[in-house]
């Protein structure tokens, strides 16, 4: 702390730095770090993707290596990229926001992918710290790790996997390009969900996940119903509806509980809530209403007509 605090005092930081050892101060100061992710995530314009990377460099390397990024984000047009990690382990997290449907953006990617790998190979980096390397650093492993090392990962996986059925295109592929082949795009469809980035973490505490379906399907599921409906796949668009109404709308228990897990935020049961109310007449909702208004008098009033 002492050697830190000269040197905190001397950079341009937006506020003072704050040291402590203190839980309360500490967990007030990770609630920051932690909600990094969810501010831009959740802020990010409508119909784009959010794209996570995981990488890591030697720590002396660490703080040039950020710099050199901000300044890749600055030439690729990346305006409202965040940068955040471990800065003890090297390891850099950061995040983008992309619309790949159509236009500059995969040749945009392409290029910034292609930069940012030379910046980390060449600081003596990894491309993955502590998540899996999946698709969009798959063209790269080889770079990374060398022909030979590479081809005895390929032995590996082709003696345990001989007819490449395992994750194909993850990890190890052929396909130089394969980063940039199946780019999830993420049609604007409601409100209340459309900056979910689909990380699943709502699913475990759903109550319906083994019933029908769990938050995150029930948004991506209206993903795929627009992105059907703008394909012109009318009996595409049709068949999901239908299932929709029960898989869905019907077996939403809307008790918020995904939001008790999500990091943007969001409460799936908002969207049911107003899907069930679409699906009744301006009569019925105005009944309803007037009956939520007296609640004490309709309950009364069920319990005689049970008892009828
Ligand atoms: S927790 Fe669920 S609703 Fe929230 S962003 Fe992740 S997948 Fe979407």
């Amino acid at each position: 702390v002492a050697t830190a605090e000269p040197v905190l005092a001397g950079l341009p930081l937006t506020a003072p730095a704050r040291l402590s050892g203190e839980p309360v101060a500490r967990a007030a100061l990770w609630h920051i770090r932690k909600g990094l992710y969810a501010a831009v995530a959740g802020a990010r314009p409508s119909g784009t993707t959010a794209l996570l990377e995981d990488v890591a460099v030697p720590v002396e390397a660490l703080a040039g290596t950020c710099a050199a990024l901000a300044d890749l984000f600055a030439r690729h047009r990346y305006a409202d990229s965040v940068i955040f990690g471990h800065a003890k382990d090297g390891n850099l997290h950061f995040m983008l926001n992309e619309r790949f449907d159509g236009g500059e953006a995969p040749a945009r990617y392409a290029d910034f992918t292609e930069e940012m790998v030379d910046l980390v190979l060449g600081h003596g980096g990894t491309l993955k710290a502590e998540h899996g390397t999946g698709r969009v650093m798959a063209p790269y492993v080889r770079r990374q790790f060398g022909d030979e090392l590479y081809d005895v990962m390929r032995e590996v996986k082709s003696l345990c996997d001989p007819d490449g059925v395992l994750n194909p295109g993850v990890l190890v592929s052929d396909d130089p390009e394969i980063h940039l082949r199946h780019l999830k795009t993420v049609p604007t469809v409601e409100e209340e969900v459309d900056r979910c980035v689909e990380c699943g973490y709502c699913e475990p505490v759903c109550p319906s996940r083994d019933l029908t379906t769990t938050p995150r399907q029930r948004i991506v599921l209206r993903r795929e119903i627009a992105a059907a409906e703008a394909a012109g796949d009318r009996t595409l668009a049709r068949e999901l509806t239908d299932a929709y109404d029960y898989d869905a709308v019907q077996t939403c228990a809307v008790d918020g509980m995904c939001a008790t897990a999500c990091p943007v935020l969001i409460n799936t049961g908002d969207l049911v809530k107003r899907l069930r109310a679409e699906e009744h007449g301006r009569a019925t909702r105005a009944g309803w209403r007037g009956a939520a208004r007296r609640w004490d008098a309709t309950t009364r009033g069920m319990a005689r007509g049970l008892d009828l």
